[in-house]
C-alpha cells in the first residue's frame, strides 16, 4: 500500500485541505495545532471522514517537543501580556511551581506597548496553552515539568513513566476528535468518528545506544498496550545517526511486534545531503520494508517522494515547508515564493526557476511548458505564454515596504503552494507503480537535462548514486 498525506500546520492552511484534501490517502496533524484549534480541526477531520471515499486522519502526539530546551523561542514558551498584578500568579499557575519559584527573567514590560493600559501591563514567559493542555493529557506525571525543563534521558528510564506516556499518549490520539463532539446536543457522532489511521508511539530524539534503548522500551510498552496493525513507531535521529547506526535501528525495530515505523530524519536536506547519508536512508527503508514494516517519512524531501520502489509506503507533505524539519525549533521569517520544478524534484526561488528554464531553454511556449516544465491545473492556467510568465503569477510581488523590498503577494506564495502539491501528487502516482530501473532511468533523464546549468540539478547525480543498493 503506498500512501502520501497532506500535514497543515495553521488555521490559514485548512484552505488545502478543502480544495485538494481528497487527492490525499489522509490529513496530519501536530497534536499542539489541534489543542490550539480544536473545533476547526475536528470539523476538517469529520469532513474528510465522512466522504462517500473516507479520508483517514493521524495525530501527532508530539511528545518530543518536551525533551527540548523549552525556553528557546518558537518553542513551548512564549511571551504573554498580563496586568501587572498578576504576573507572577500566571507563570506559578501556568507552570506549575510556587511563587516564590517563579523567576525574574521571566517578566518584563510590555516591549512594543500600543495601548495606553500597556505602561500598567506585562509580558510574561509562559507556557504556551496548547502545549500545557497537551503536557497534562499526555505526559502523566511528567506533565509537572513541562516548561520548566527538558525531560532528560534520567526521566524515561522509569518503567511507570513509560507506562503513562505510552497510555497518554494512545488516549489522546483516540479521544482528541470525539472528545470535540462528547456534548448530548451532538448525540451519536462522537461513536460515528473512526480511529485515527495511525496511532504514534511516543517518541523523543535517539542519539547513542542509550537513547535508542529506552525508545525500544517505549516501543514494547507501546506495543503491548496498543495491538494491530495501526500502531506506528517513530524513529527520530540526525542524518549522521542513522548513517552510523543503520544496523541497529533496524534490529531494534525488527525485534517489535508493531507494523508501521515513522522516520524524522532532523534536519535531513535530501538536496544537500552526500551519498553516503542517501544511501544510508534508502537502504534503511528499503531493510526494514523487508523485514515486513511499512515505512513512512514524516517529512520526506523530492528524493523520499520517488522512493515507493525501493520500499517506502508513504511520505507526509506540507504545502510551506515539509521538505525537512529540524527537531528543534526555529524562527520562520517571511515566507518566500518557492517554484517545484519538477525535473530537478525540488524548489527554488521564483527568480531562480525561471532562470534555470531560460539557461535551458525549456518551457519557452506554453505547449512546451506543459511538455517540459508542469502541467498541472494551476500551470495550465497561469502559464500563457511561457515561463516569463512564471514571474508574473507565481513571482508576484506587492507594493514595496519601507526598506523598498518587495515581498510576494500571499496569493503568489499560495498558487506556489498548490503548484508543489499538485507537484508532489503526480510524482507520488509515477513513482508508485514504477519500478527500480524505471526511476533509475528517470532521475538520469532529470541529470542529463540539467547537466550543462550551474546549481539547478547537481544533486541528482548523488541521488542517482543513493540507490545504488546490493
Ligand atoms: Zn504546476
Amino acid at each position: 500500500m503506498s500512501m502520501i498525506f497532506l500535514r497543515i500546520g495553521s488555521n490559514a492552511e485548512k484552505r488545502y485541505v478543502e480544495r485538494v484534501g481528497t487527492l490525499f490517502s489522509g490529513l496530519v496533524v501536530r497534536a499542539n495545532l489541534f489543542e490550539a484549534s480544536p473545533g476547526m480541526v475536528a470539523s476538517l477531520i469529520c469532513r474528510l471522514a465522512g466522504l462517500q471515499e473516507p479520508r483517514g486522519y493521524i495525530i501527532d502526539p508530539v511528545t518530543y517537543v518536551f525533551g527540548t530546551d523549552p525556553a528557546l523561542p518558537g518553542n513551548v514558551r512564549s511571551w504573554q501580556k498580563v496586568s501587572e498584578e498578576k504576573a507572577t500568579a500566571k507563570l506559578a499557575a501556568d507552570l506549575r511551581v510556587p511563587e516564590s519559584e517563579v523567576s525574574e527573567e521571566w517578566i518584563r514590560p510590555v516591549q512594543v506597548p500600543r495601548l495606553p493600559e500597556d505602561e500598567h501591563r506585562r509580558e510574561v514567559l509562559s507556557i504556551k496553552r496548547s502545549f500545557r493542555s497537551l503536557a497534562d493529557k499526555t505526559l502523566g506525571r511528567m506533565a509537572s515539568v513541562a516548561g520548566l525543563r527538558p525531560l532528560a534521558p534520567t526521566d524515561l528510564r522509569q518503567p511507570e513513566v513509560q507506562d503513562e506516556l505510552v497510555a497518554g499518549a494512545i488516549t489522546y490520539q483516540h479521544e482528541a476528535v470525539g472528545s470535540r463532539f462528547a456534548h448530548r446536543r451532538y448525540g451519536q457522532l462522537a461513536a460515528a468518528i473512526p480511529p485515527p489511521m495511525y496511532t504514534l508511539c511516543p517518541y523523543f530524539p535517539v542519539q547513542d545506544p542509550g537513547s535508542l534503548g529506552i525508545m525500544a522500551s517505549i516501543w514494547s510498552r507501546f506495543a503491548e498496550q496498543h495491538q494491530g496493525e495501526t500502531g506506528m513507531a517513530v524513529l527520530q535521529c540526525t542524518p549522521a545517526y542513522l548513517e552510523r547506526e543503520r544496523q541497529a535501528i533496524v534490529e531494534a525495530l525488527d525485534r517489535l511486534p508493531i507494523r508501521a515505523v515513522g522516520l524524522w530524519i532532523d534536519n535531513f536536506e535530501e538536496e544537500r545531503a552526500d551519498v553516503g547519508v542517501l544511501n544510508g536512508y534508502v537502504r534503511l527503508v528499503h531493510e526494514l520494508s523487508l523485514a515486513g514494516k511499512t515505512v513512512v517519512n514524516l517529512f520526506g524531501g523530492g528524493l523520499s517522494n520517488l522512493l515507493y520502489p525501493f520500499g517506502l509506503a508513504g511520505i507526509i507533505n506540507n504545502p510551506g515547508y515539509g521538505d525537512s524539519k529540524p527537531i528543534v525549533p526555529v524562527s520562520g521569517g517571511r515566507p518566500a515564493a518557492k517554484y517545484y520544478l519538477p525535473s530537478t524534484h525540488k524548489r527554488e526561488t521564483v527568480e531562480d526557476a525561471h532562470y534555470y528554464l531560460r539557461r535551458a531553454g525549456l518551457g519557452r511556449s506554453s505547449e512546451e511548458f506543459r511538455r517540459d516544465v508542469c502541467a498541472c491545473p494551476i500551470c495550465r492556467d497561469a502559464i500563457r505564454r511561457g515561463a516569463a510568465d512564471l514571474i508574473r503569477y507565481f513571482g508576484e510581488v506587492g507594493e514595496a515596504d519601507e526598506r523598498r523590498i518587495y515581498h510576494p503577494t500571499p496569493r503568489a506564495i499560495e498558487r506556489c503552494r498548490f503548484h508543489f502539491l499538485l507537484s508532489r501528487l503526480i510524482e507520488f502516482r509515477w513513482s508508485r507503480s514504477a519500478s527500480r530501473e524505471e526511476l533509475r532511468e528517470r532521475l538520469q533523464r532529470d541529470s542529463n537535462r540539467w547537466r550543462e546549468i550551474p546549481r539547478a540539478g547537481e544533486h541528482l547525480p548523488r541521488w542517482l548514486a543513493a540507490l545504488g543498493i546490493a
